[in-house]
């Protein structure tokens, strides 16, 4: 297990000295926050004064930087009212051990991946479908299920952000790619999730000002997808 994520770690160093798009923590645009735990970013969207919802959990190393990112906007672990997974890797969700208050939103195919990664029975509180809409005060999360990096993998668009998870990498050159292949359960289905995802996008691409990445830095608009998915 620490081999991989070593590999995995060593990798992603490999690919960023190939020019992946830095992450900034705590960039922000329409009430969603990075907060860079070191290896992964997970994202925060206040709901209210004292309720704030998080896009992944980060990993549990990097736990104390989730801490410390939530409060510095205000907010403490027990402030956070739902998660939403954006797949079971450990990076994204072994911190959830902390959140245990929190519901837990996610596709249900990933259920025995969290499982297998926390090593404890895991359900989702709230699984959610591919396209459902659901409300958490006044913000609205729309779900996309992407399946090929894992089988329940997700991306979610909040506030006209869309929340990428590891559907992609952004490049610094601004295009998008895929995670190193090694790590997806269904490598040639991740180019072609992207694909899907440009074309459930292109009627509307004014719902979506900018992307989220979990390993990389944010792109502006959704040209990178069209540019990749008419290659
Ligand atoms: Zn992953």
């Amino acid at each position: 297990m620490y081999l991989k994520r070593a590999l995995f770690s060593l990798v992603l160093l490999t690919v960023v000295s190939c020019g992946l798009k830095s992450v900034e923590d705590g960039f922000e645009q329409n009430g969603v926050h990075t907060i860079n735990t070191g290896f992964v970013s997970a994202f925060a969207i206040p709901i209210s004064d004292s309720e704030v919802i998080l896009v992944d959990s980060g990993g549990e190393e990097d736990a104390a930087s989730l801490k410390i990112g939530l409060e510095a906007l205000g907010y403490g672990l027990d402030d956070v009212t739902h998660v939403f997974i954006t797949h079971g890797h450990k990076d994204h969700v072994a911190a959830l051990e902390l959140l245990d208050s929190a519901l837990k939103v996610g596709f249900a195919q990933d259920e025995p991946l969290i499982e297998e990664k926390l090593g404890k029975k895991v359900v989702l509180d709230l699984p959610i479908d591919d396209g459902e809409r659901m409300m958490v005060g006044d913000v609205m999360v729309e779900a996309f299920h992407l399946p090929g990096h894992t089988p329940g993998n997700a991306t979610y668009l909040i506030n006209n952000v869309m929340l990428m998870g590891d559907t992609a990498m952004a490049n610094e050159d601004g295009s998008v790619g895929v995670p190193p292949e090694f790590f997806s359960s269904d490598a040639l289905a991740v180019k072609d999730r992207i694909k899907d995802l440009w074309s459930r996008l292109e009627n509307r691409t004014d719902d979506v000002e900018w992307m989220f990445f979990a390993h990389t830095g944010p792109l502006q608009g959704t040209n990178a997808l069209k540019t990749y998915s008419v290659e």
